[in-house]
């Protein structure tokens, strides 16, 4: 597995399409050069390529296990009943919010998310983040830590995350101050992993909550699969159909150049390469998703 890894990091070098994020500058300081990939299988072992212990800020990776943690705290329909689970077709940074009350079309965009990481238990935005930074140390099976100039980066260039979260707030769906949500969501952005870390966080997705290295329950298995679901139909912003088509598995990408997928009962990816399609995917993490779905079969509709 390692040797396939290998040899599909090194057929995709010459891929240098795609530029790197630059509406949060400290992104654009990254070496647009990097790429990562690694694979987690659900006994534990972790296949890896390339630049895969480079660490990068996760920015919108973080989406589904914040999803994750409000799920587990309140159960679906009470999470349900303040974020959506419709795919927008818009990009990340849409205003695509429910006329009249507000409600965001669904997690895995920004304003989804914004809203989301308000949802999450704890008492004041400090407890509230440090709950979401254990959760996803829990689904990585070790301590992330933060980027401070990333984040200090994202505050200060972050207004239209703020512009949605005053639009939510106005309507009603954002139901505390516009700067709490935004200060815990620009930290869960900017928590760093690697490729290898972000493997693991989707082979616990992939093996129903459970870390497949600490053994450790992070989510109930129902919550693990509803994470799933919202990946597969929204992971991907205004991509998410045409991914399900050609890759065909539960997946989250972020500005940063990473990608998250998932096959369920199976294993889980990370990958991660700076330079991003127009949609804001990374170009080499897209082309490499599509060759090992092709590879080992991996599309969630395949007929053995
Ligand atoms: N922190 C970024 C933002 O809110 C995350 C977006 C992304 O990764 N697509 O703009």
């Amino acid at each position: 597995m390692s040797a396939a890894l290998r040899e599909l990091h090194d057929s995709l070098l010459s891929e240098e399409g795609g530029t790197l994020a630059t509406y949060i500058p400290e992104l654009a300081r990254v070496d647009p050069a990097l790429f990562g990939l690694a694979l987690a299988t659900l006994d534990g072992r972790v296949h890896a390529a390339g630049d895969a212990d480079v660490p990068f800020t996760l920015q919108s990776i973080s989406k589904p296990f914040v999803y994750a943690r409000a799920l587990a705290d309140l159960g679906l329909e009470a999470v349900l009943s303040r974020v959506g689970a419709e795919p927008s077709g818009e990009a990340f940074n849409a205003i695509s919010l429910e006329p009249g009350t507000g409600r965001p079309s669904n997690p895995m965009v920004n304003a989804g998310a914004i809203l989301t990481t308000s949802l999450v238990s704890g008492d004041g935005p400090a407890a509230r983040f440090e709950r979401i930074r254990d959760t996803l140390s829990a689904f990585a099976g070790r301590r992330l830590e933060l980027d401070e100039a990333v984040l200090a980066s994202e505050l200060e260039t972050g207004d239209r995350n703020r512009a949605l979260a005053y639009l939510m707030r106005n309507a009603g769906a954002l139901r505390c101050e516009v700067d709490e949500a935004l200060d815990v969501y620009f930290r869960q952005c900017a928590l760093l992993a690697t490729a290898e870390d972000v493997a693991v966080m989707a082979a616990t997705l992939a093996n129903g909550g459970v870390n497949p290295r600490t053994k450790e329950a992070v989510v109930p298995g129902p919550v693990a699969e509803h994470v799933l679901a919202l990946m597969a139909s929204c992971g991907m912003y205004d991509g998410a159909g045409e991914w399900l088509l050609r890759v065909g598995l539960p997946a989250k990408s972020g500005v940063s150049g990473g990608i998250v997928a998932v096959s369920p009962g199976q294993f889980g990816i990370g990958l991660f390469s700076p330079r991003l399609d127009v949609r804001g995917n990374s170009v080499r993490g897209v082309a490499a998703s599509r060759v090992l779905a092709e590879r080992f079969q991996l599309h969630l509709m395949h007929y053995p």
